[in-house]
């Protein structure tokens, strides 16, 4: 009964958020897991938006406690620090499994610590949506296509990775945390969603992220699309919209500095080349698609970047 999701039951059953006609909802209790980092905090804002109760499970590792301090107290939110490694005993109906540093310079600080987060973290967190029967998102990326060899890239491609390169505690680690994901559906029936998430960019990234922009954070409506929707996954998340790294560099140049100088260095190891999301899959089946264009989307980060590095033009002037 403690999952009961809705005012009235129907019979067939009324878990994890599906809204039969004329049924009120009512809030879900949902973790989000990584809830402090950039894309787990506006999915929090979300949800509480819509009347949910969240718990954030969060090491702190990349997030941060400011991408979620204007939600405090609010009795429907709660914040644990803890490490996803580690068991944790909660009752809920939808885990959104986020935790993971995702930018290359944090995975690769501690590698163990990326391959325990995806493969342990991942386990312990389908341990417990298999206890407590939750549905079960997992957030993985485009990197499970490795350095793609079809382009572009459907979700039915079985990817180009290097098992034992630097950038592998990562994309080895979230292929794992995708079998574990599948093998706990095939064997424990648990509901579980898969997303690959396409490099986002938006407010609250990390200063210090280093990735290349391309799609904005409203990545978060297609998460929760799939979570409410009826299909499994896997789900390409991303702006399909291609450029090269130098048409890239000339809208920074246009939109911080037209005088920013722009310099040529080498590659980091097993990057991949080229890369472009087709997401026919997730029109089709989940009503999604990007909506911000590159030229839209970077001011608005940019200030947020502005704001953190300089404050706020207020504080400035005082
Ligand atoms: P982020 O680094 O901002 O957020 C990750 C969050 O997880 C942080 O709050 C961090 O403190 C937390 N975390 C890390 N290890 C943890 C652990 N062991 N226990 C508990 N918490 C832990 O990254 P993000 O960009 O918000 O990415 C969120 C998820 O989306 C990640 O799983 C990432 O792999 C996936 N993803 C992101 C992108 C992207 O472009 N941002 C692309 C593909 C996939
Ligand atoms: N787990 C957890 N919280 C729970 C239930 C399980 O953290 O509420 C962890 C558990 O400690 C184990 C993992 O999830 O490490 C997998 O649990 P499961 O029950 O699927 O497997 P088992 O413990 O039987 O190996």
């Amino acid at each position: 009964a403690g999952r009961m999701a809705f005012e009235e039951a129907g019979a067939g059953g009324v878990r994890h958020g599906r809204v039969p006609l004329g049924l009120k909802r009512k809030g879900l209790r949902v973790v989000v897991t990584g809830g402090a980092g950039f894309v787990g905090s506006h999915l929090v804002d979300r949800l509480l938006a819509r009347g949910d109760s969240v718990i954030v499970v969060d090491n702190f590792f990349t997030g941060r406690k400011e991408n979620v301090a204007h939600h405090a107290g609010n009795p429907n939110f709660e914040m644990i620090r803890h490490d996803v490694v580690e068991p944790i005993l909660l009752e809920v109906d939808q885990i959104y499994h986020l935790a993971c540093p995702a930018s290359p310079v944090h995975y690769k600080f501690n590698p163990v610590k990326t391959i325990k987060t995806n493969v342990v973290g991942t386990l312990n967190m389908l341990g417990l949506a298999k206890r407590v029967g939750a549905r079960f998102l997992l957030t993985s990326t485009s990197e499970v296509y490795g350095d793609p060899l079809q382009h572009p890239q459907v979700e039915t491609y079985w990817g180009n990775v290097n098992p034992i390169g630097v950038r592998s505690c990562y994309d080895e680690g979230k292929r794992t945390a995708e079998t574990l994901t599948m093998d706990y559906h095939r064997g424990a029936n648990l509901e579980v969603r898969i997303a690959r998430i396409f490099n986002t960019y938006g407010p609250r990234m990390c200063i210090d992220d280093g990735r290349v922009v391309s799609n904005f954070v409203a990545q978060v409506e297609g998460l929760m699309k799939l979570m409410e929707g009826d299909h499994v996954g896997p789900f390409n998340l991303g702006n399909p919209g291609e450029f090269t790294m130098l048409e890239l560099a000339k809208v920074v140049q246009d939109t911080i500095d037209p005088n920013a100088r722009i310099e040529f260095r080498a590659n980091t190891a097993d990057d991949p080349h080229k890369r472009k999301p087709d997401i026919t899959k997730a029109k089709e089946l989940l009503g999604w698609e990007p909506k911000v264009a590159l030229r839209n989307g970077l001011p608005l980060m940019v200030q947020d970047f502005r704001t953190r590095i300089f404050g706020d033009q207020k504080q400035q002037q005082q």
